[in-house]
């Protein structure tokens, strides 16, 4: 290691910096963040400068620099875009023993700016050492993301609870409690914005830890659940939500939709609980399977442990979320719903299929193509042409899905598409019409999970099937629908 990163406390502490430019600028704002007592030494300020010396934020020395412009400084920044006057700076600063940072110049500097990630009063401090502060500002991008915004509040939480568990606990006892409110229950609500549950929590901690180990296990802590939609398979479609969640679980309990990539995203040492059930299951299977999956989240949670539950897709989208939270407020488990993106979201971008379209579909629907009892779905509405509509569940209903909408009126050559494990590497789309969409699939033995779209838009598809006529009928309604767009525009 070659610098020593450290936090300096600059309030009313004088800095000089000279230059009086943009690059002086970017170093200014970031001073008067911290409230330093800044001299400018330039003989001329850029508009930005002059309106914080008009002010008064900043004290403007309109002069050619001289080393004793640097007498009674603490830091001394050379922000000039002159390498021998910026030469001058560092040689007085240096013979001042004042510490000195030459913009983009190592060489010249006894310190250099980080890369900051600032979630004040946490701060994180990134350094390349001068080699690359590129590199060091990706870095921050991959910190940035990671941490919760609201990671400062917890910051606060903690600091304003110090005292008190100085005085209730011992010394070894305060850093294991410590610990388990960081990662557990306290501080997730912290970050949620539920003020009451954290206390709650954290008090729960508290009396907790002030008991032996056995009494610990029959005081019973209480954990927690996360709804998690995982997205529609690609790892990278996970929320930055999700992915500090599953970090933070003990437990992860996941479907047969969430592939190993996703699961990989998961804390090394988390348990993970296959949970998925199989399209074939017969439907007391599944309901069994479903109160299974209800009875391992509280069961988890009453052992105080942070269970994720990770669904595919959204978990209010065909996940059966609903009926989860509802379990889970019903049996008193904190718990915090995740979204998801949906399959159609995301089997729409990969397959180039805007779900809506200002010439060729003003609403999307989403629908299960499961064979529900008769009447539960409305096929006179879904029917109607300029909408789409996105069938889930629909593989292996594909031949009636469509003889019903074909009944209901809908033109056979209405452009269709079927999404095959969309996001993932072996995405598949075939297109077609409604009229031989089920055929088609069925010859390129198109298998769940899978969407079928079915509306104009689904022939702006980028297929790698055997796509036909398809552009023409786009262009054709293409056309027929700007006649309208004028009229849309004027609206
Ligand atoms: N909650 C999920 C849906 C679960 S129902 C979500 O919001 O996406 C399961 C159905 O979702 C599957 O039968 C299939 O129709 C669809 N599906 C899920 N992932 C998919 C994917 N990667 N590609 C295509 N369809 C998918």
């Amino acid at each position: 290691m070659d610098h020593l990163p450290i936090f300096l406390q600059l309030r009313a502490v004088p800095v000089v910096v000279i230059g009086g430019g943009h690059i002086a600028q970017r170093k200014i704002d970031l001073l008067l963040r911290v409230g330093a007592q800044i001299t400018v030494i330039a003989p001329r300020l850029c508009a930005a400068l002059e309106q914080r010396a008009a002010a008064g934020e900043i004290a403007h020395c309109s002069a050619l620099f001289e080393p004793a412009h640097l007498d009674g400084a603490r830091i001394v920044i050379a922000a000039t875009n002159l390498k021998t006057l910026n030469a001058q700076v560092s040689a007085a600063a240096r013979a001042r023993a004042i510490p000195v940072n030459v913009v983009d110049d190592m060489e010249l500097s006894t310190f250099y700016f980080p890369a900051i990630v600032d979630r004040s009063p946490l701060i994180v401090a990134i350094g390349s050492t001068g080699q690359s502060p590129v590199l060091a500002r990706w870095v921050r991008e991959q910190i940035e993301a990671l941490l919760p915004g609201t990671i400062g509040t917890l910051a606060r939480f903690i600091g304003a609870r110090r005292k008190a568990v100085q005085e209730a606990l011992s010394p070894a006892a305060r850093r294991a409690f410590w610990e388990r409110i960081v990662r557990g229950v306290a501080a997730s609500r912290v970050l949620a914005g539920d003020d009451a549950g954290a206390e709650h929590a954290y008090q729960r901690e508290l009396r907790a830890a002030r008991l032996t180990c056995a009494d610990r296990r029959s005081a019973g802590a209480l954990g927690e659940v996360y709804l998690i939609g995982a997205g529609p398979g690609d790892a990278d479609l996970l929320t930055l939500r999700a992915l500090q969640l599953l970090q933070q679980a003990d437990v992860v309990l996941h479907d047969r939709l969430v592939p190993a990539a996703v699961l990989d995203r998961a804390r090394r040492d988390a348990e993970r609980v296959f949970v998925g059930k199989s399209a074939a299951s017969a439907a007391d299977e599944v309901h069994t399977r479903q109160e299974h999956i209800h009875d391992l989240m509280v069961h988890y949670a009453r052992q105080g442990l942070r269970v994720a539950r990770l669904k595919g897709g959204d978990p209010f989208v065909f996940g059966r979320g609903g009926e989860e939270a509802q379990h889970l407020a019903r049996h008193g488990i904190p718990y915090i719903v995740v979204p998801g993106i949906t399959a159609a979201l995301g089997a729409a971008a990969a397959a180039g299929i805007p779900l809506t379209h200002r010439q060729l579909s003003h609403s999307v629907t989403l629908v299960t193509g499961h064979p529900l009892e008769d009447g539960a779905l409305d096929w006179t509405a879904l029917a109607r042409p300029h909408q789409t509509v996105v069938f889930y569940m629909g593989t292996a209903y594909l031949q009636r899905i469509c003889a019903q909408l074909r009944a209901a009126g809908a033109d056979e050559g209405v452009p269709a598409a079927l999404i095959e494990r969309a996001t993932l590497p072996e995405q598949r789309v075939v297109s077609g019409t409604l009229a031989g969409i089920a055929a088609l699939g069925q010859r390129r033995g198109i298998a769940a999970p899978a969407l079928l779209v079915v509306g104009e838009v689904a022939a702006l598809a980028q297929s790698n099937g055997e796509c036909d006529t398809v552009k023409e009928t786009l262009q054709s309604a293409t056309r027929q629908a700007s006649a309208t767009e004028d009229l849309h525009e004027h609206c």
